[in-house]
């Protein structure tokens, strides 16, 4: 039989990340050796989970392991499995285009900065061109599990700009890599060294891994298992180290920092699983997407089996950045993910997950304020989701979270809302809040003025979610939560018993300008009135009680939604003299002027947006101008 070689060029983007991979990551060149080993696990992984409905496919070719060895004579290693394999196709798919979505956007979001690369790799489907890190050469010789001998594919490549592609003889099913090392990589053909990254990066893979004995420095035919080779989750909680639970961790999540915390659990009843579960400090690289679609990073295995990557069902959306592995007793092994979604055993495992994580976080919360205060940062707006979602759930969510507050000064998100309750004043019945577009706005805005001049605080609220969660929280340990730019400020017995005489006193004394107001601005607003809640400014923009924020009416204007005109308040402060002043003028025109300036300037500081910024730029103009 001739054997016929064809000669295929990489897909641009293939290069692309070889070239990145390569260069990107000399510095962490031993990882290549963890991404192989990584295949070598999930061909395994795959093999087991086909067999089940094809018991032949495992009938020969012996128990699944992953072999690594080496040959220094001809400076190659080879990571080999009895796994699944891959078929002509496969291998053309899989080692010389980037077809899957993940990796595109992978490409798309490159930074250039190296060391967050770095980190984002091996998450991302790229790991097998990091055997060019230290290859020249990189040789594939595979067959598939359900392809007959004659069937076997060899793929071969240098890694610049194609591969060549042959049909062979392979009388064993799975996968042999061997790379051709270049000359100054020569310290991974060494037995010590690679068991070392093996226990460093592999220890926990569930396969064994197998490498020569060695005698007098030669390698022997003998092999022997160098890892664990045992589900780590399996193993009772008091023999496992917290050491490994973190390899565990990087092993899942493909991310190499350490995890915030973690929690293990053997559940026994009306249905039995386990969960390994474990919060990550920082956001992964997946998380940066807003697609909330593609979620991965909780394992599904039944019976020791790895099924699929089941995030969505198991978890509810704003939970996402939990990672981890779920192994249940009595799952069918042939479910589907549509299956998984009806599930009932499904819903009571993801009911017993979400209660486990609000343990977690409500653990590290009391234990370690700083640790939380880490996680908050890189999820906190992720689990406000849950305020909506989550209706069982609401409170408890609602006791996590963080904001900040008129009593703090550097805007750190650190106020809980029992904090807040704690330090409520005598007699305050509400919790008194603002939304903003950022801290700064939020912390300057004259509606405050008011509540801060009594000692009252106000929660600053201003991240883009917090318009949208507020919708949903309405109460929290039988207070109401308020939001002072919206509706009537009532300060129930927070206000002195002389206010609601002040008021109508103010009212009464301030008749005619508010009637020269509501004349001059016309239906540019809704109402004008005296307000409560300015001590300094002059005036304040106040939205009807279920209109959304000005900001948020901005943002999403900007992002192109239709919105009806809201029918703002303006509120004054008549004892400011701006007001005085307006109330002094004769000239019509000027008054003119001033109202509508007072007016826009209160929308820029409630973060407005105005209609028509020229028109305010030449009444300003005007009035700057001394009058003539
Ligand atoms: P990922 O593992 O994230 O999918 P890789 O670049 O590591 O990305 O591998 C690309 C694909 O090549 C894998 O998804 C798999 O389909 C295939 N592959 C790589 N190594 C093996 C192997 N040892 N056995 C079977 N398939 C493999
Ligand atoms: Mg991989």
């Amino acid at each position: 039989m001739t054997e016929t070689v064809e000669t295929r060029r990489f897909e641009a983007e293939v290069q692309q990340v070889l070239h990145l991979v390569v260069h990107s990551l000399y510095s962490h060149k031993e990882i290549f050796l963890r991404e192989l080993v990584s295949n070598a696990s999930d061909a395994c992984d795959k093999l087991r989970f086909e067999s089940i409905a094809n018991p032949d496919l495992a009938r020969e070719g012996g128990d699944l392991a992953i072999d690594v060895t080496f040959d220094r004579g001809a400076g190659t290693l080879s990571v080999a499995d009895n796994g699944i394999g891959m078929s002509r196709d496969e291998v053309i798919d899989h080692l010389g285009t980037i077809a899957r979505s993940g990796t595109r956007r992978f490409l798309e979001t490159l930074s250039g900065d190296a060391r967050r690369d770095t980190q984002l790799i091996g998450q991302f489907g790229v790991g097998f061109y990091s055997a060019f890190i230290v290859a020249g050469r990189v040789t594939v010789e595979t067959r598939r599990a359900d392809a007959a001998a004659a069937e076997g594919v060899r793929w071969e490549s240098d890694g610049s700009d194609g591969y060549t592609i042959a049909s062979i003889e392979r009388s064993t099913r799975g996968t042999t890599v061997t790379l051709h090392l270049k000359d100054d990589e020569r310290e991974f053909l060494d037995g010590w060294r690679l068991r070392e990254l093996i226990h460093k990066y592999s220890e926990h893979i569930a396969f064994p891994i197998r490498m020569s004995v060695e005698k007098d420095g030669k390698a022997t035919a003998e092999l022997e298992v160098v890892n664990q080779a045992k589900a780590l989750w399996t193993r009772p909680r008091s023999e496992v180290a917290d050491e490994d639970y973190k390899a565990f961790y990087r092993q899942v999540s493909g991310d190499f920092r350490e995890p915030l915390t973690w929690s293990h659990n053997r559940v026994e009843g009306k249905q039995s699983y386990t969960t390994l579960l474990y919060l990550p400090s920082q956001p992964a690289f997946d998380a940066m997407f807003s697609n909330r679609d593609e979620r991965h990073g909780l394992k599904l295995y039944i019976r020791r089996v790895f099924v699929l990557d089941a995030a969505e069902q198991l978890l509810p959306a704003y939970l996402r950045f939990v990672r981890g592995v779920v192994d249940s007793d009595d799952l069918p092994l042939n479910v589907s993910r549509e299956l998984l979604q009806e599930n009932r055993l499904v819903s009571q495992i993801r009911g017993g997950i979400v209660k486990r994580v609000l343990d977690m976080l409500e653990k590290v919360k009391a234990d370690k304020p700083d640790d939380y205060a880490t996680f908050w940062k890189s999820f906190g707006n992720t689990l406000k989701e849950g305020i909506a979602e989550d209706t069982g759930n609401r409170e408890r969510i609602a006791r996590l979270l963080r904001f900040a507050s008129t009593s703090q000064v550097d805007g750190t998100q650190s106020t809980s809302l029992d904090d807040y309750v704690a330090r409520m004043r005598e007699g305050q019945e509400a919790i008194y809040y603002l939304t903003a577009d950022g801290y700064t706005a939020a912390a300057g805005s004259p509606q405050l003025e008011s509540l801060k001049s009594r000692g009252v605080e106000v929660l600053l609220l201003h991240d883009r979610i917090d318009e949208w969660m507020t919708g949903y929280l309405h109460e929290y340990a039988g207070k109401s939560l308020r939001n002072i730019a919206k509706g009537e400020l009532e300060l129930g017995a927070l206000g002195d018993s002389a206010d609601a005489a002040k008021d109508t006193e103010a009212g009464e004394a301030s008749k005619e300008l508010i009637e020269r107001l509501r004349t001059l601005l016309g239906d540019r607003v809704s109402d004008v009135r005296v307000s409560r809640r300015l001590t300094e400014s002059p005036a304040c923009v106040v939205t009807a009680e279920h209109d959304m924020a000005l900001h948020m009416q901005r943002l999403l204007r900007e992002a192109g939604h239709e919105l009806p005109t809201s029918a703002n308040v303006l509120e004054i402060n008549p004892a400011h003299p701006l007001l005085t002043t307006l109330g002094d003028t004769l000239d019509d025109a000027r008054a003119a002027d001033l109202a509508a300036v007072l007016l826009d300037q209160a929308i820029i500081a409630g973060g407005g947006v105005l209609d028509d910024p020229a028109d305010f730029v030449r009444r300003l103009n005007r009035l700057l101008l001394p009058s003539s």
